[in-house]
């Protein structure tokens, strides 16, 4: 469609609410856009240094429509593309190497606005020259320079250290970007909102933040990597606490009050299978002495390289431990502006009971070569594997439910130390895993949030590469739409943490 086409389709029927945004003709055609992007068939092809081609011409590889917000010259997570044009201000919502590809030393595109963490992160992780790094605060509305008067806020986005949502609020002053989409509000009076989600797990914290609540969000930006019915796991914190537990049950012989019941036809089994050093049944054991101890339970827990820190450290507060990790690790943990989980980091593997190693080593002939290397202090090894991506749902459910099934079936659903079972593979020595624990929302999660805020138009930025995949997501946008309007279903948060 030509520019002029594009620009009439956007303005289109003024008391369509979508039409304000962008019309789905002109959504279509932006997003037929990016899938060269997608399939690497603009600029750089498979991604060259800095958003430039390898060798002969060094095209710059072009920017889909959504990593620019709409009238404003600023880009999130933006940084393979080089230079974008019109773009003043390149936003960051968190340190995971799918949004900051190809930022490094050599940056020189314009200044890096995030979160202190963040900032910290990548200056120590990719050696991004500080004069370009800008760390902003959490909660506090901030103008950023020479976007044409653009406030932005941060908001904790409850997916990994340092990570956060921005939320934009200004005007529309420039077509900045590489979409042929332009749109005709730049150069008008009026204010735009948009919600960022970078990656984040929803909960009511969200909707109740003070930028968000009962705010008309223009556009909503969203991290949509579960958005399908299948992805049903169960909130973070239940998740995180049965590990708790049942890593205290193993190690020190405490049982989980909650899971109790459940767990009774096991237990005397399970007693009797692991070895309880007295100082730890008395729960008083900390630190050296009790490290020092013979025949004890390692606790190992994967972790990325920065995400997914709270079963470790939840499961070392219930065991009163240290946490070991690799000095590479401990760096990390540095940067991560968390003072706590700092000091609960040992240097010696053997002051801690608990160890924090890479996610992808938690398997069982690794960790046999692990706690070889601990021989004569520990004698047997529990692992904890936190991935959302392998959870199947339990057999019977619906995967075309209706709000209303979604939101009572979620909401029903608990989660305890019983729940967790020894994974296929483990031995007499080693027993393993697999968690449940998500960093993303889960589809409950996306559906509640999208019915607790105000929104225009939702725009996807994950699983986008292909058309079904889109148009899948977009059915699911205008049944929550549909839904709000009808004001049929209310969905009273469980705690402050999760609905
Ligand atoms: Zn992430």
């Amino acid at each position: 469609m030509p520019k002029a086409a594009v620009a009439a389709a956007a303005v289109a029927g003024p008391s369509n609410a979508f039409a304000t945004m962008m019309s789905s003709a002109a959504e279509n055609q932006a997003w037929k856009e990016a899938e060269a992007d997608f399939h690497g068939k603009s600029g750089s092809g498979s991604g060259g240094k800095g958003g430039q081609r390898g060798g002969g011409k060094r095209e710059r590889r072009k920017a889909p429509f959504f990593k620019v917000m709409q009238g404003m010259p600023i880009a999130v997570d933006a940084f393979r593309y080089g230079k974008i044009p019109g773009v003043t201000a390149y936003l960051l919502t968190h340190a995971h190497a799918d949004h900051y590809t190809n930022l490094s030393a050599s940056w020189k595109n314009g200044p890096i606005y995030c979160s202190e963490a963040t900032a910290n992160l990548i200056k120590h992780m990719l050696r991004v020259d500080p004069k370009w790094v800008h760390p902003l605060p959490l909660d506090v509305p901030t103008v950023l320079p020479n976007t044409g008067g653009v406030e932005v806020t941060l908001i904790e986005a409850n997916h990994c250290p340092g990570s956060t949502l921005f939320l934009f609020d200004g005007l529309q002053t420039v077509n900045a970007g590489d979409s042929e989409f332009h749109s005709s509000w730049v150069g008008s009076s009026k204010r735009f909102r948009y919600l960022h989600c970078g990656d984040f797990r929803a909960s009511p914290r969200h909707a109740e933040h003070p930028a968000v609540k009962g705010k008309r969000l223009d556009l909503v930006y969203l991290d949509t990597t579960y958005l399908d019915p299948k992805y049903c796991f169960p909130p973070q914190k239940m998740v995180i606490d049965a590990c708790a537990a049942l890593a205290k049950r193993i190690v020190m012989g405490v049982n989980d009050v909650n899971a109790q019941e459940q767990v009774r036809p096991k237990l005397s089994s399970m007693n009797g299978w692991f070895k309880k050093p007295a100082s730890m049944i008395d729960g008083k054991g900390k630190g050296k002495e009790v490290a020092r101890e013979k025949g004890r339970t390692l606790v190992v827990v994967g972790t990325y390289k920065v995400g997914k820190e709270r079963v470790v450290r939840a499961i070392a507060e219930s065991l009163s431990s240290k946490i070991y990790c690799q000095g590479a690790q401990r760096a990390i943990v540095k940067c991560q502006d968390d003072p706590e989980l700092q000091s609960m980091i040992t240097s010696d593997p053997l002051e801690a009971s608990v160890h924090m190693v890479p996610l992808g080593i938690i398997q069982v002939d690794r960790m046999e070569t692990y706690l070889g290397t601990f021989k004569g202090a520990f004698t047997k090894l529990v692992g904890f594997r936190p991935t959302g991506w392998t959870y199947t749902p339990p057999a019977g459910v619906d995967l075309n439910p209706s709000i209303a099934q979604i939101i009572s079936r979620d909401q029903a659903r608990t989660f305890t130390s019983a729940s967790l079972q020894p994974a296929r593979g483990s031995t007499a020595k080693i027993t393993l895993y697999g968690v449940p624990y998500s960093e993303h929302s889960s589809f409950f999660e996306l559906t509640s949030f999208a019915l607790s805020i105000e929104w225009v138009k939702m725009i996807a930025t994950v699983n986008v590469g292909s058309e079904s995949s889109r148009a899948k997501m977009q059915k699911w946008f205008e049944k929550w739409d549909g839904e709000r309007k009808r004001k049929s279903v209310v969905i009273v948060p469980r705690t402050p943490d999760y609905w």
